[in-house]
């Protein structure tokens, strides 16, 4: 196998292409060909033909196959499940706002964080994606829909976190003028909180929206539903966003799915209350979607309502969710579970 060159930013490109003898502004041709979805150097027509054989020999490319592509009859999202090159495969979801589209992309194939509640975690982890494979989703979802992609959510299977390094080159990849060139501030990354390295995506001083899911304020419920906060627990998880708001100023948005008897109690809203006003945080209310290989159910409309009134009258800012693409299987891990049908 050569070189992952769609992972390498054009200063490295440049750098390697010096020990083949090659002028630097050959790295930046053939970063543009890369990143505007060209999967074969015989292809790059202003490249000569002795430096495409030499490409051909360091160097491997991989074009993304898609394994289903389902569009919704509802709002027209698409849900995109790829084969990578090892045979295995992620969920990528275009949705279409006023605004412009979004992608949804994975960073992992499957998940190690064990949340009670969501599917992608049922076959545990089987491995981190490469930069180049997360750029692929949005580069190719952008290219099969023909729809102009303005805005990234990093909400699909698996933890950014515990894909650290990776992830933050595919934001540098995903980002430069040379590339996609998308804005920082349309990017939003979700995270189930690993304290121990939101302090390392505070050093970055991104302009990236983050969204923690946070899903219950107690230490009880939230350890429950959330693995990973059976080590550092939620008042440390709360100090960590208060540091990463300082640092960047980037207001932090929490998620919440409302799940029936769980965590929709008065008790949990008033608390959520306290933590959402500690952090300026704004909350996100998401009705649980039913998964089914898990016990939860969604909260009830009157549960709901008493929980957002609560919400309302403490003035925490707050959205409830809309959901799309409800009959295309949107919901992270669904889609993979069923095609390839992990145990
Ligand atoms: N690992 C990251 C991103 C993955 S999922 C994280 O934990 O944030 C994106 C969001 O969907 C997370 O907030 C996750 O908790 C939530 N989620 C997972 N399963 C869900 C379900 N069945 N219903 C509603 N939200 C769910």
């Amino acid at each position: 196998m050569g070189i992952d060159i769609l992972s390498m930013l054009p200063e490295e490109i440049e750098k390697d292409f010096a020990e083949l003898g090659e002028p630097k502004y050959r790295a930046g041709q053939v970063f543009s060909w890369l990143h505007k979805g060209v999967r074969d150097f015989d292809k790059m027509t202003n490249i000569s033909k002795p430096l495409r054989e030499k490409l051909k020999e360091r160097y491997s490319l991989h074009e993304p196959k898609i394994l289903s592509k389902q569009v919704s009859e509802v709002d027209g999202t698409i849900k995109y499940l790829w084969e990578l090159k090892d045979g295995n495969a992620v969920e990528t979801v275009v949705m279409s706002y006023e605004y412009g589209n979004t992608v949804c992309v994975s960073c992992q194939v499957g998940c190690r964080q064990g949340c009670a509640f969501c599917a992608s975690t049922i076959g545990g982890l089987v491995r981190s994606l490469e930069p180049s494979e997360i750029l692929d989703e949005v580069l190719y979802s952008q290219l099969d829909s023909g729809k102009h992609i303005s805005n990234i959510v990093l909400m699909g299977i698996g933890e950014p976190l515990d894909n650290f390094d990776n992830v933050m080159r595919f934001l540098e990849l995903v980002n430069h003028p040379k590339g996609m060139n998308i804005g920082m501030r349309h990017i939003s990354l979700s995270t189930c909180g690993i304290t121990e390295r939101f302090d390392d995506l505070a050093d970055r001083d991104l302009q990236i929206t983050v969204a923690v899911s946070l899903h219950a304020p107690d230490d009880e419920t939230r350890s429950r539903l959330m693995p990973a906060n059976r080590g550092r627990g939620v008042e440390q998880l709360i100090e960590s966003c208060k540091r990463y708001y300082e640092r960047t100023g980037r207001r932090i948005s929490f998620e919440y799915a409302m799940i029936d008897g769980v965590n929709d109690t008065e008790y949990h809203a008033k608390l959520l209350v306290k933590r959402a006003l500690a952090v300026g945080a704004h909350v996100n209310l998401i009705p649980l979607n039913h998964v089914e290989e898990r016990e939860f159910k969604p909260s009830t409309p009157g549960h709901m309502k008493a929980f957002i009134k609560i919400l309302e009258d403490a003035g925490v800012n707050y959205t409830v969710r809309r959901k799309l693409g409800s009959d295309v299987d949107a919901s992270c891990g669904q889609l993979r579970r069923k095609i390839q049908k992990i145990k």
